[in-house]
């Protein structure tokens, strides 16, 4: 009689236990991981010890162990390059995998993998051309997979964490590495080989993560949203220095820039040469965005001599706040498409 009661329970237990892991499988979100390429895929080649471009989607995953018990990964492989060679038209490519993915009732959230060269800019560009409000972390390394101790696979499994956190659902997209979420409007890259290398300077982090836990420190700017338009137009950045004569702003002008970007010093100032030839291409009716090169705090109209802050301003030129060139240019190229370069439209999009 005992030995039936035992055996009875046993079975019960059994059952739970199978109900327990089936319906805990079930619920696992889906998150979708789109590689690109970076030094996170790329081991040392032997030949010329330099990194290229090595490992799939599929082993990138495998290199990640624990990652199936948060979450069933998709792997989707759009290309495996240095971010070096990415371009604008790549970028709206991947936008539109990703969107296309987030669209899926199943999928919780996206990871990209992506070289960390050009990384803030192109989380930038999706954080302005998705329509998903879906979570987006974009992930890399400063290690390759041949290195001592990759740094990888631990950015990887950070990013997924972070994409399937409740924490995380209003972040939009971000640069995740070394346990620090940057949001990507406000990420740079700081350091040309340290793990630690994302940093949103004054404004700070969005959060932290570690031990599998995600901490919200803050929320993430408001976004702004553009359309992919067909063809992207032509858009150059360019930046001053001593002695600078103004030439290089007249051969954008006079062959085929839709827009300048032209990274400043100081608070946003160009001497008087450079000054006459931003005037002159924006008689030819190009918007001219004065961004600087300055870390912290960005453009204000503060110098009222030729080529100061104030007086670009004052004269047409659009001034791009706290916005990096290289983001000013994607925002620039997006804003001309979209207000068929009407400056006046297109000012609006750079308002602090
Ligand atoms: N050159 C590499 C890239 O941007 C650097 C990295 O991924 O860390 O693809």
């Amino acid at each position: 009689m005992k030995a039936m009661k035992y055996s009875g329970f046993l079975v019960c237990c059994i059952v739970l236990c199978v109900f327990f892991v089936a319906s805990s499988y079930a619920e696992m979100p889906t998150v979708v991981i789109v590689t690109t390429g970076g030094t996170i895929a790329e081991k040392t080649d032997p030949e010329t010890g330099g990194a290229v471009p090595a490992v799939s989607g599929k082993d990138l995953i495998e290199a990640v162990p624990g990652l199936g018990k948060i979450a069933n990964i998709e792997v989707v492989n759009l290309c495996n390059i240095d971010s070096s060679q990415m371009t604008p038209e790549i970028w709206a490519k991947l936008s539109k995998t990703v969107d296309g993915r987030l669209a899926e009732a199943k999928v919780k959230g996206a990871v990209v993998t992506h070289g960390t060269d050009t990384m803030a800019e192109g989380a930038y560009f999706l954080g302005l051309t998705l329509k998903s409000d879906k979570p987006v972390a974009f992930v890399g390394a400063m290690r390759d997979a041949s290195d001592v101790s990759p740094d990888g696979p631990a950015n990887i499994l950070n990013a997924v964490t972070q994409v399937c956190s409740k924490e995380a659902q209003d972040w939009g997209v971000t640069v995740t590495l070394n346990e620090y979420v940057n949001s990507a409007r406000n990420v740079v890259k700081t350091n040309s080989t340290n793990v630690q290398t994302f940093d949103s300077g004054e404004k700070g982090y969005l959060g932290y993560i570690a031990m599998g836990k995600v901490i919200h420190y803050n929320d993430a700017p408001a976004r702004q949203r553009l359309p992919i338009p067909d063809k992207l137009p032509n858009v150059t950045l360019l930046s001053t220095f001593a002695g600078d004569d103004g030439s290089l702003v007249r051969f954008a002008a006079d062959h085929g820039a839709r827009g300048i970007v032209m990274d400043a010093v100081g608070a946003g100032n160009v001497n008087a040469e450079v000054y006459e030839a931003i005037k002159y291409a924006m008689a030819k009716g190009i918007p001219v965005v004065i961004t600087t090169r300055v870390y912290h705090s960005g453009v204000w109209p503060m110098y009222g001599d030729q080529g100061g802050g104030e007086t670009l301003e004052k004269n047409g030129a659009i001034l791009g706040g706290d916005l990096t060139g290289a983001k000013a240019r994607l925002l620039l190229m997006l804003a001309i498409a979209k207000e068929k370069d009407d400056v006046s439209k297109i000012k609006v999009y750079f308002k602090r």
